[in-house]
């Protein structure tokens, strides 16, 4: 499959491409916004989809947010956003433990606001008074021992990661009964002037080698997200859904896996060459584009919207 320039088709397909998708899910960092700076025609995109009908949702593995910093966020570009309309790998990972019936105390490998969402869910989290206190190896012996009343272990994206979270996030998961799950998995976070920094594949992977332990993964592109998402908004035909991302490893991988269609987008992670040197079906967009933010432009000159 050769993936098509939506900028270049004529009036009919641009029609047809339409015609073809009822729900938007559209990925943020990347394709609304970059660091949270607006990417130009989004706003005018969003809002001529809605008016034709098309339900919206956003995708996210960006655990910095939060739900609540995703929907302010959002709301500049799009007034009848609704929380509900936003998927976290933290909010699938509250649908599973909510319907598993899940009561014990979660340790999380995370960020702040991801740990809020939890607690607003209603969960508890485990003590963390030891995590930034320690300075030295003697004191780890303080508290090595186990905390039963952790049932779970949550490791995303942590700012403030130590090998002393590390240590306990272990020695939670010795106990087979411990749940262990991952959000992003991603390699690289990318920070300003697209710096990339290690992401939090690296310290999940280092937890997988002590524990011999396998989390369950609920970031893009997992399976376990797409259940999320085809359960939470009762998406039956997989194939009347347009996913919107910057990232060919991360959302059109994911888009392909829940069998959507795909829209690349080059104002983010993924460039044109990158896309030209894909070498995979299941890489390999419907569509592409060089912003989101040029479809609008696009329905307004060749449909007349
Ligand atoms: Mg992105």
């Amino acid at each position: 499959m050769t993936p098509k320039d939506l900028s270049t088709l004529r009036s009919s397909e641009i029609r047809l491409f339409l015609d073809s998708f009822d729900t938007v899910v559209c990925d943020c960092d990347g394709v609304i916004w970059n660091l949270l700076n607006p990417i130009d025609g989004v706003k005018e995109t969003l809002g001529a989809l809605k008016k034709c009908g098309k339900k919206l949702h956003f995708v996210s593995n960006n655990c910095l947010l939060g739900t609540k910093g995703i929907f302010d966020a959002l709301a500049q570009y799009h007034d009848e956003v609704k929380t509900s309309d936003i998927i976290t790998p933290t909010r699938a990972i509250i649908s599973y433990l909510k319907e598993a019936r899940f009561s014990k105390e979660i340790y999380i490998l995370g960020t702040l606001s991801m740990k809020e969402d939890f607690q607003n869910a209603g969960f508890t989290l485990a003590n963390t008074k030891h995590d930034e206190s320690v300075d030295s190896i003697e004191a780890i012996q303080e508290f090595v021992d186990d905390d039963v009343k952790v049932g779970a272990v949550i490791c995303d994206y942590d700012i403030y990661l130590s090998n002393i979270k590390l240590i306990r996030a272990t020695i939670f998961l010795r106990r087979p009964d411990v749940l262990f799950f991952a959000g992003a998995t991603d390699r690289r976070i990318y920070a300003g002037n697209k710096v990339a920094l290690p992401g939090p594949h690296f310290y999940q992977t280092a937890l997988m080698e002590v524990t011999g332990r396998t989390p369950l993964v609920f970031g893009k592109p997992s399976q376990n997200l797409h259940n999320y998402i085809k359960k939470n908004f009762n998406i039956v035909n997989p194939s009347r859904v347009l996913l919107v991302g910057d990232s060919i490893s991360s959302d059109i991988k994911f888009g392909i896996l829940g069998g959507f269609q795909t829209l690349l987008v080059f104002s983010g992670v993924s460039k044109f060459t990158d896309m030209k040197n894909i070498k995979k079906e299941n890489e390999t967009p419907n569509y592409y584009l060089n912003s989101f933010g040029d479809l609008s432009e696009i329905l307004k000159c060749k449909l007349k919207m």
